[in-house]
């Protein structure tokens, strides 16, 4: 069969590209799961522990982090984000698809832990309308969406380093453009080295008898 394993993807893009709204319309699709992720920052209104983060302080991050439990982390924005090894082992356990919803260092990292991994970097349409839905959100201070908009574009220029380019025009679209770039990658040959042997193997026991 075919490429049995999941693959790890990792989605970055900066705050204002539509990370969030994306995935919960891919997952809709079904065949992969987000990561839930670690962070100091506070929770956001309507947010929840244990289903949109594990919101904790630093001294337990920290603690995190001296015990060895993270794939990866960083601190982005004056707050501490990271991957605890556990939820990727719980995903692929599960024989999905992990998405790590993380920011560009963290990409950087993971692709650096595991080369396999497939980094996809999502944009919206325009720098406007970027600006336009990080000021839309309206959940942020005037200086933490200035300090965010100082980030995307750092976050930006490091985009040219990942494997695909999404835009996130209409968000349907987009969702099933990332499925489409998932099951293409799962076909690259590379990916299929397993297959390729067990077919050599019964080709050439075939040809044997
Ligand atoms: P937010 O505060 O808007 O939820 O997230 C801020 C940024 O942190 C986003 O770019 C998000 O993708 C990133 N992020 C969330 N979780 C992680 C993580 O586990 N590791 C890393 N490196 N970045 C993360």
């Amino acid at each position: 069969m075919i490429n049995k394993r999941g693959l790890t993807v990792v989605l970055s893009g900066p705050a204002g590209s539509g990370k969030d709204t994306l995935l919960n319309e891919f997952f809709r699709l079904g065949g992969a799961a987000k990561t839930i992720s670690a962070t100091t920052r506070a929770p956001r209104e309507g947010e929840r522990d244990g289903v949109d983060y594990y919101f904790m302080s630093r001294e337990e991050f920290e603690e995190q982090i001296a015990n060895g439990r993270l794939l990866e982390y960083t601190e982005y924005c004056g707050n501490y984000y990271g991957t605890l090894k556990s939820e990727v082992d719980r995903i692929c356990a599960a024989g999905l698809d992990v998405i790590l919803k993380i920011e560009v260092e963290g990409g950087r990292a993971v692709k650096a832990l595991l080369p396999d991994a497939l980094l996809v970097f999502l944009l919206p349409p325009s720098a406007e309308e970027l600006a336009r839905r990080l000021r839309g959100r309206g959940t942020e201070t005037e200086e933490a969406v200035c300090a965010r908009l100082a980030r995307a574009a750092e976050e930006i220029v490091c985009g040219r380093d990942y494997d695909y380019l999404l835009i996130n025009d209409e968000v349907e679209k987009a969702a099933q453009e990332l499925a489409e770039i998932i099951r293409t990658e799962k076909k690259r040959v590379s990916r299929n080295k397993e297959f390729f042997n067990e077919v050599t193997s019964h080709v050439k026991a075939v040809v044997g008898k």
